[in-house]
């Protein structure tokens, strides 16, 4: 079976992205990888592949399904942490692996130390503290009942890390707020450490947090968007890139390129419309490449009269609505074009260039977005 389109993964990038990443934090940080998202739309297999073998021994997932999945493939017996979801009765088994996850109510405490004691298997367990972010963690006020409940416990389970996730990291305007997490976060710990509760790791940083706030590295950084080579935002690159040496270029990768093919080729004369509805009408005789990729496959209907792709080297544009499973682009002044020629969606042919930003804006939503709705049975191939 083959594919409407593939996408490349590259290995060499996510090694480059790794350097720098470890250049910024030094040496002794863990750095977690996180592949939440079916790794950020790069695929959890061939992540944990791709990851492994860059050295890292640390995964962070969502929900239980994908550390199951990151379990499955990984070759190093990594360490696997949840920051989210999982069901209760998934949570024995998850125990008995040795997968560790967040606790961010007294709920999931309680499950967690029943379990332990039951089975005399030590539940990992990452206190999840409030620090402002109001979506996940323990509130300040339940600091005692929290306190009280892990000294009890000490010896059923594993009390691994202490952690909370920032809001706003991504912008220095936000430098305020961040500002007051870390300073709360640092009065939960302090708090524990008084209690007598010591925690293994201490780890709060995602990629905003590591590279513009360094005081958020502390043991452990959690990095998604930027071992995938994307910057959180504009933002986070220039501020970044001020502080690099003169002449530095971007030091972050991309892995990902997306590639199809041509699946016909068409002219159309002056006046006629192109696709769905009258978005286009040709103001001369145009030649089309029909492209089998659409909206069903992740490429947004919102790139419709706007979206480029890449064909002999040259930029084409999309014209009339981007359908379910094609795109119409104009192949302009293009010779000797044939079906099954290469279409880059996202990535370089010849001398230029479709960047997942361009792509971004273009559809208003972010790298993020943009690239967890690429779907999972678009082939993955891993380049070295
Ligand atoms: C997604 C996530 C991260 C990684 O964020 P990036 O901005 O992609 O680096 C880190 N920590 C938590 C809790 C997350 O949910």
């Amino acid at each position: 079976m083959i594919a409407t389109s593939s996408l490349e993964i590259s290995a060499k990038a996510y090694r480059q992205n790794i350097r720098y990443i470890r250049s910024e934090i030094g040496p002794e940080p863990t750095i977690s990888a996180v592949v939440k998202g079916n790794a950020y739309g790069h695929g959890i297999s061939q992540m944990v592949e791709i990851a492994e073998k860059a050295g890292i021994r640390h995964f962070s997932t969502f929900s239980s399904d994908e550390a199951w999945e990151v379990w499955k493939e990984s070759k190093k017996g990594s360490e696997i942490m949840i920051l989210g979801m999982l069901h209760p009765e998934e949570m024995e088994e998850l125990i008995r692996k040795g997968i560790s996850f967040y606790v961010f109510d007294f709920e999931r405490l309680q499950k967690a130390i029943g379990i332990s004691s039951e089975t005399g298997i030590q539940a990992k367990v990452h206190i999840e503290v409030e620090t402002g972010f109001h979506r996940t963690g323990f509130d300040w006020n339940q600091r005692e009942k929290l306190a009280e409940l892990l000294l009890e416990n000490k010896d059923n389970i594993a009390i691994e890390g202490l952690c909370t996730h920032y809001a706003g990291a991504e912008s220095v305007s936000n430098f305020v707020r961040v500002k007051n997490q870390i300073a709360r976060y640092h009065e939960f710990k302090d708090f524990f450490n008084a209690k007598g509760v010591s925690f293994r790791i201490y780890h709060t940083a995602c990629s905003a947090a590591t590279l513009i706030f360094p005081e958020t590295i502390m043991d452990m950084v959690r990095i998604g968007i930027a071992g995938y080579g994307f910057w959180p935002t504009k933002e986070t690159f220039f501020a970044k890139l001020n502080s690099l040496p003169k002449g530095n270029k971007n030091p972050l990768r991309r892995l990902i390129t997306w590639k199809s093919t041509v699946m016909s080729l068409k002219s159309v004369k002056t006046g006629e419309f192109v696709g769905y509805g009258n978005s286009y009408m040709a103001l001369e005789n145009i030649r089309l490449a029909i492209v089998p990729v659409g909206y069903g496959h992740g490429y947004s209907r919102l790139l419709s009269n706007q979206g480029m792709v890449l064909i002999s080297g040259q930029y084409c544009q999309v014209v009339g609505t981007v359908t379910m499973n094609a795109i119409a682009v104009n192949i302009g002044k293009i010779k000797n074009l044939k079906v099954g020629d290469e279409v880059v969606l996202i990535g370089k042919q010849g001398g230029k260039e479709i960047t997942v930003a361009s792509f971004s804006e273009s559809t208003q939503q972010v790298n993020y977005e943009m690239l967890t709705r690429l779907p999972k049975d678009i082939p993955r191939i891993i380049i070295p």
